[in-house]
């Protein structure tokens, strides 16, 4: 036997500092790569050029660094990679096509609202362009209800079964405001930098049929997923930026062993508070690998061809 590739990664938007909500996020994916001897990746999911902080990406690589995580290769930044979504967008040319229509006229047809949040596109410009139209988004058409379920296997909820036609509709691949988005960014880059395990936080589970979707169409491989439990305050929402802040200053080990150890226990490990951030990875390791389900067993090692 010997160790199958494993390639993790951690893709941060760096709209604000690192919570808690995003550390455990990290930490999972890290953990998952250390235990699978594999390697993580960091890339800066700075897409959103609109929604972007400056200085908010060096501060989260700083942060993780001072955390112990460093990104096996040189950190990617999304925002220099466009030409790659690009190409992929003339790839799929044949599967796309030009949306007039505004948020307005979408959230006003009714069709509901995606388990994201965003609302369902209801297909009005498939056909083409309504005269006197202009193009503000690139979609890509999903097939029709009945033709339109994905299923995967998520390490952590098991057999998932999502309907790109009733969860998300037509989605968007350029957004009105010229940036790529999300769904086609992600896809493109996971493929080209061989990313074999997504470890996210589950807030984003829905979009993995559209990812999957995406996968098939650019004949690109579909990765394992592993979608960790979204953190959430007494009230049962979910942390932002705002109420999830990190009381951790690069330098700072004390407050850097009590956001891990306290992230890690989120994550279901039982670890004793260690007393310095070398014996936390020491124990967080072997811990996670021990957590691994017996189903799992096959991924750490395989026989190699
Ligand atoms: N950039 C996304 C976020 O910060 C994560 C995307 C992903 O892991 O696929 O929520």
């Amino acid at each position: 036997t010997c160790i199958a590739p494993y390639i993790g990664r951690f893709a941060p938007s760096p709209t604000g500092p690192l919570h808690a909500g995003s550390l455990v996020a990290a930490l999972a994916s890290y953990l998952d790569a250390r235990a699978h001897r594999g390697e993580w990746l960091v890339r800066i999911e700075d897409i959103d050029e609109g929604r972007s902080v400056p200085g908010a990406d060096e501060a989260i690589l700083a942060l993780l660094h001072s955390l112990g995580m460093d990104s096996d290769r040189e950190v990617v930044w999304q925002s220099r990679r466009k030409h790659l979504y690009a190409a992929a967008a003339a790839q799929l040319r044949e599967h796309a096509y030009a949306c007039g229509c505004n948020r307005r006229e979408i959230n006003d047809s009714r069709l509901g609202v995606a388990p994201d949040g965003s609302a369902i596109y209801p297909g009005t410009c498939r056909h083409g362009l309504a005269p006197g139209r202009s193009m503000r988004s690139l979609r890509l058409r999903v097939p029709d209800p009945g033709m339109d379920a994905i299923s995967f296997d998520d390490r952590f909820a098991g057999s998932v079964t999502q309907y790109l036609a009733h969860d998300s509709g037509d989605f968007v691949l350029k957004r009105a405001d010229g940036f790529w988005a999300y769904q086609i960014a992600v896809v493109v880059d996971d493929a080209e930098q061989g990313v074999t395990d997504v470890v996210r936080g589950a807030d984003l589970i829905d979009s993995t049929a559209r990812q999957i979707y995406l996968q098939g169409l650019l004949g690109v491989p579909t990765p394992r997923y592993l979608h960790v439990p979204v953190v959430r305050n007494a009230n049962g929402e979910k942390l932002s930026k705002q109420t999830g802040a990190l009381a951790v200053l690069p330098g700072d080990e004390a407050a850097a062993i009590d956001a891990l150890t306290a992230s890690a226990r989120f994550l279901g490990l039982p670890l004793e508070r260690p007393d310095s951030l070398a014996g936390f990875w020491r124990a967080a390791i072997p811990a996670w690998a021990a957590m691994l389900p017996k189903r799992e067993a096959g991924v750490s090692t395989r026989t190699c061809s």
